[in-house]
């Protein structure tokens, strides 16, 4: 569309900046709004009781007439986990994602009985979709997952690339990425390229696919006993080769937790894992096997509690315990802040004289799937950007992919390492920052879609780790009468607080609260007065500060 209006462009991360996980990113101008991914978090244990971590969906819903369409680069979870929550929140009247992530996401819908409330729409290399303004299309690219794509915007201001997650294999399990394509977008012009930063910190090229292939089969010729793999369900492309080792092997593959069986039966409908029905068998069958006829993949390589490996572990699985001889390899790398589970569930393994591989290629998930050094740089010179938005990682990867392209003579006024909710401005090939835009985070506590606010997960905290005092008392609202003394109830609190502090503690507080009620005062003041004294009293003598609660009941007539 050439003329002479101008409609400014928006480019804006929801998430997946700062962070690996949750990815959305937004583009915007006045009359429309499309989102590239919509992912989860997974928190560690600094999130207590915490399940997923989403984007703020507030901005969405301030626009909600402009949300024209989603696109989904693969099907990773940190790129589609959180569509239930989003197409409950706003209405998305369509999703274009490649084959195997549109079955995933189908197969998420149906699980949450969301199947009906969107439209989904495959999409391949050849696709070109328009949504008002905005033309789309789409290149395919190599990574850990089968049918992963980048995505070209051309908008009336100009051109945005993003090449989503992304590694260059040159011997790729399945089809080549189209550098081609990308060194094409690249003559005709590139206005802004967002890349992924996974990897930024590691030198040289990361291994092919087929290199990770070969360890595999190394495990499986070094293991005499049964062999327990566990890794992520999205791993595609790790479990297809798993798989088809075992089968060379004249293993059979028991497969143990409801999303990798799901995976599993979605991938091999596609044909992306090929491997014979009888070579798979029931978990209850595992026992009729001899131990060097068996392989067993399972869901819990973080040390989730519910996990099928913790049950595992821990001798709570109905068709599986652990023995000696018995080696359990972990093909996913921690997760940070989930070391302190895995390490349990490794060493109640080890209790049970199982064999544990923590450290292998296998275990590599992320350095498997993304791009080093040299392929960030490949890829910048063939796309060779005019401006230059590192995306999909922590601080430090973003900045150093930044520093990459300015090594490559991009100005560094023309990189932008952003946060969430910052906005770059395109305007007629030229860019500028923006507004900020509203993005945090929402905290998903089991299927309570609803998110939950930063205090509810401070509270949780300072009860995880300071205890919790709640303190009663009933007062006679007509006279200021006292009529129950302070009543306390502790919890948690590192020692219980000793009962001669907690006495100490509960006369502080009566004496206050007396003199409080000799003048004119009201519930809120003396809610105030139990805190600050209890609180400050507290952690004079334990150095903890445990959550006061106070509860005042009042005489009704
Ligand atoms: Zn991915
Ligand atoms: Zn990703």
């Amino acid at each position: 569309m050439q003329n002479n209006i101008s409609m400014p462009v928006s480019i804006y991360a929801l998430g997946g900046l700062g962070e690996v996980g949750k990815n959305m990113y937004c583009i915007e101008n006045e009359q429309t709004l499309i989102i590239i991914d919509a992912g989860v978090r997974f928190p560690g244990i600094e999130l207590p009781g915490i399940d997923y971590v989403i984007p703020d969906f507030t901005h969405l819903k301030n626009n909600r007439n402009k949300v024209k369409a989603l696109f989904i680069t693969h099907g990773h979870e940190d790129h589609i986990g959180g569509i239930p929550f989003l197409i409950q929140n706003i209405n998305i009247p369509v999703i274009y994602a490649p084959r195997l992530a549109a079955a995933l996401i189908k197969s998420k819908l149906e699980d949450n009985k969301l199947q009906e409330r969107v439209r989904i729409v495959e999409y391949d290399e050849n696709s070109i979709v328009n949504v008002d303004t905005f033309k789309v299309s789409f290149i395919r690219v190599t990574h850990s997952i089968p049918d992963s794509f980048g995505i070209c915007v051309d908008t009336t201001e100009g051109r945005i690339v993003s090449t989503g997650d992304f590694k260059i294999d040159l011997t790729p399990i399945g089809p080549d990425i189209e550098l081609t394509k990308f060194a094409r977008l690249g003559e005709e012009g590139v206005d802004l390229l967002l890349s992924d930063s996974t990897n930024s910190e590691n030198e040289g090229y990361t291994p092919s696919e087929k290199t990770v292939l070969s360890s595999i089969e190394e495990i499986f010729s070094l293991t005499p006993g049964r062999l327990i793999i566990s890794t992520f369900s999205s791993n595609i492309a790790r479990i297809q080769q798993i798989c088809e080792v075992a089968v060379r092997n004249n293993r059979k593959i028991a497969i143990i937790g409801r999303s990798m069986e799901k995976a599993i039966q979605i991938a091999r409908s596609f044909g992306y894992i090929k491997i014979p029905d009888d070579s798979i068998i029931q978990p209850q069958d595992i026992k009729l096997y001899k131990s060097y006829e068996l392989v067993v993949l399972c869901t819990g390589s973080q040390g989730e509690p519910g996990a099928a490996l913790s049950r595992i572990a821990n001798g709570e699985h109905k068709d599986l315990s652990i023995m000696p001889g018995d080696t359990v390899v972990f093909s996913s790398s921690a997760i940070p802040g989930n070391q302190l589970m895995i390490e349990r569930v490794e060493n109640s393994l080890t209790r049970c004289g199982a064999d544990v591989i923590t450290n292998s290629v296998l275990s590599d998930i992320h350095s498997s799937g993304h791009p080093a050094k040299q392929e960030l740089r490949l890829l910048l010179k063939l796309v060779n950007p005019k401006y230059f938005m590192p995306v999909h990682g922590e601080y430090r990867m973003l900045r150093i992919h930044a520093e990459l392209a300015q090594s490559l003579g991009l100005d560094s006024n023309n990189t932008f390492v952003l946060e969430n909710g910052d906005t770059l401005v395109l305007s007629k090939h030229k860019i500028r920052m923006g507004y900020k835009v509203e993005a945090g985070n929402a905290y998903i506590d089991g299927h309570d879609i609803s998110g939950l606010a930063q205090s509810v997960i401070n509270d949780r905290k300072v009860l995880n780790e300071e205890g919790m005092l709640s303190v009663a008392i009933a007062v006679d609202t007509k006279t200021n009468e006292l009529i129950l003394p302070p009543t306390f109830y502790v919890k948690g609190l590192i020692n219980q607080g000793s009962p001669k502090i907690i006495e100490e503690c509960r006369i502080l507080v009566e004496k206050s609260i007396r003199e409080l009620l000799k003048g004119k005062t009201n519930f809120a003041e003396l809610k105030q007065t139990i805190k600050v004294i209890a609180s400050d009293f507290l952690y004079s003598k334990t150095q903890k500060r445990p959550m006061v609660i106070p509860v005042i009941m009042s005489k009704v007539e």
